[in-house]
C-alpha cells in the first residue's frame, strides 16, 4: 500500500472515462431512493437547501427541490427532472456532484460500518480499501459485486486465496474483478455466485504483498487477462465505481 499524494488521487479521478462525469440517469421524485437521491440531497445542501442525505426522496427533499426551482425560474413541482437536475449540476461548476452508481453492483465489503471512508483509499492496480481498526477475518466479509463465476483463487502478490470473479451480468459482463489480500476464500473455484454472496474474508495480517488487512479490488481491461490490470489502467474506473457504491452502502463520511 504505497502512500499516495492527494494530488495523484485527484488526477486519477479526473482522468477517469465518461463515468466520472456527474450524471443523473432518471427523474427523481417523492418516494424514490438510491445513490442518485443521496447525491441530489448532498447537492441541495451544498447549495444552501439543507436536507439530510438519507438516500430517500422524502417530503423535505421535495420541499427543498421546490425552493431551488422557484429560485431558478423553474416550475416548482418538487420533481427533479432533466431541467432541474441540469440546473443543479451547472450551479457552482461541473464535477460538483458525485455521479450516481450505474453498475448495479453491491459494495464488496460488509459491514459498511467497518469500512474506512474513500478519502483514505489508495489507488494501486486497483484501489486499496482499508478497514476500521484493521478489522479482518470473520468480521469483514467480501461479497460478489455482481453475479458471476469464481475462475481463480490465489494471485501472485495478493495471497493464496484471492478470488477472481468473472462477471456474467451488468454493464461489465465478461470483465474480471479481483479481490486482493483475501483469506480465506469461502467458495471453491468454479462456483457460480450471486450478487452480494459472500466469497471471502479480508485477510488478517500480511496476506501477499501487504502492510496489513485491506481489500485491493480491481477490474480487468476490456478483453484483457483476468488478472490483473497494470498500474493506472483501470484504477480510475474501479475507484469511481467504489466511491459511488460507498455512498449507496452508507460508508461513513464520504468525503474527498
Ligand atoms: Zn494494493
Amino acid at each position: 500500500m504505497p502512500v499516495v499524494l492527494a494530488g495523484l488521487f485527484l488526477s486519477l479521478i479526473a482522468a477517469a472515462p465518461a463515468s466520472a462525469s456527474p450524471t443523473f440517469a432518471r427523474t427523481l421524485s417523492r418516494g424514490m431512493h438510491g445513490s442518485d437521491v443521496r447525491a441530489l440531497q448532498s447537492r441541495l445542501t451544498e447549495l444552501g437547501y439543507r436536507v439530510r442525505a438519507s438516500g430517500r426522496f422524502d417530503r423535505r427533499t421535495a420541499r427543498q427541490v421546490r425552493r431551488f426551482q422557484r429560485d431558478h425560474g423553474l416550475r416548482p413541482d418538487g420533481v427533479a427532472g432533466p431541467r432541474t437536475l441540469a440546473a443543479l449540476t451547472a450551479e457552482g461548476g461541473a464535477d460538483a456532484l458525485p455521479a450516481a452508481d450505474v453498475t448495479g453492483w453491491v459494495f464488496p465489503l460488509q459491514p459498511a460500518s467497518l469500512v474506512l471512508p474513500p478519502n483514505t483509499w489508495e489507488p494501486d492496480q486497483g484501489i486499496d480499501i482499508g478497514t476500521v481498526g484493521r478489522a479482518c477475518g470473520p468480521a469483514v466479509t467480501e461479497v460478489a459485486v455482481e453475479a458471476g463465476t469464481i475462475v481463480q483463487e490465489g494471485i501472485a502478490g495478493f495471497g493464496p486465496a484471492a478470488p477472481v470473479l468473472r462477471l456474467d451480468a451488468g454493464p461489465y459482463a465478461g470483465r474480471y474483478v479481483y479481490y486482493g489480500h483475501a483469506l480465506p476464500a469461502l467458495v471453491p473455484v468454479g462456483a457460480h455466485v450471486q450478487r452480494g454472496q459472500p466469497i471471502a474474508q479480508v485477510g488478517c495480517g500480511r496476506v501477499g504483498r501487504s502492510s496489513g488487512p485491506h481489500l485491493e479490488i480491481g477490474i480487468s481491461t476490456p478483453g484483457g487477462p483476468p488478472c490483473c490490470p497494470r498500474m493506472g489502467e483501470t484504477a480510475p474506473l474501479i475507484t469511481q465505481i467504489m466511491r459511488n457504491l460507498a455512498i449507496e452502502a452508507g460508508v461513513a463520511s464520504v468525503t474527498s
